[in-house]
């Protein structure tokens, strides 16, 4: 089983709650399989470890039920997520940041966050960089609904427009790396 810190789950879980209700959110993990949905039941603090698939499936499924079934609320729920963890003086530090400094120190903090893989960056050209992700063959299929949206939310907090990241290698699909290509706009 691999494994991410839960603050993510729990602030996507207070961005559903507040933009739905508690009965609403039952049924998605309602909808879940057995496995998946004790991984939720048990008590949950920020400093606990979740099964990183049971969460991309757990936002999966939100997406459908809650959702249009089209990212649209699983991503602004990330960028909640992410506005969330940069409050304060964390805000400010982001607005002295340029887009690749942090998207190097995102990187960094991988490890941090996920007990398995290891993050590299690759600076191409001003407004394009990427994000290699290796060593973790066993990664979630369509962890992307995560990396995505946390991406492109930090480099617009950095002040940087039009930030598309998409991914276009995937080691759930075979692919030797994960790789997330990230562009944007000053
Ligand atoms: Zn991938």
């Amino acid at each position: 089983m691999n494994r991410i810190k839960a603050g993510a789950y729990l602030a996507v879980r207070e961005y559903l709650l507040k933009n739905t209700s508690q009965a609403q959110l039952d049924k998605v993990f309602d909808s879940l399989e057995e496995n998946d949905r004790s991984v939720f039941s048990r008590l949950v603090i920020p400093v606990s470890w979740l099964d990183h698939g049971a969460y991309i499936r757990f936002l999966l499924q939100a997406d459908k039920i809650l959702g249009k079934d089209d990212r649209t609320l699983i991503s602004a729920a990330v960028c909640y997520e992410v506005q969330k963890n940069f409050q304060g003086i964390y805000r400010i530090f982001l607005r002295l940041q340029t887009v690749e400094g942090l998207i190097v120190q995102s990187a960094n903090l991988w490890r941090q966050f996920h007990d398995t893989g290891k993050a590299t960056t690759k600076i191409i050209m001003p407004g394009e960089a990427h994000v290699l992700i290796e060593e973790y063959p066993t990664i979630p299929l369509y962890h992307e609904v995560d990396l995505n949206p946390s991406l492109e939310e930090l480099g617009r907090l950095c002040g940087a427009h039009e930030v598309v990241s998409e991914h276009t290698y995937c080691m759930a699909r075979g692919d030797n790396c994960c790789d997330f290509k990230v562009t944007w706009k000053r």
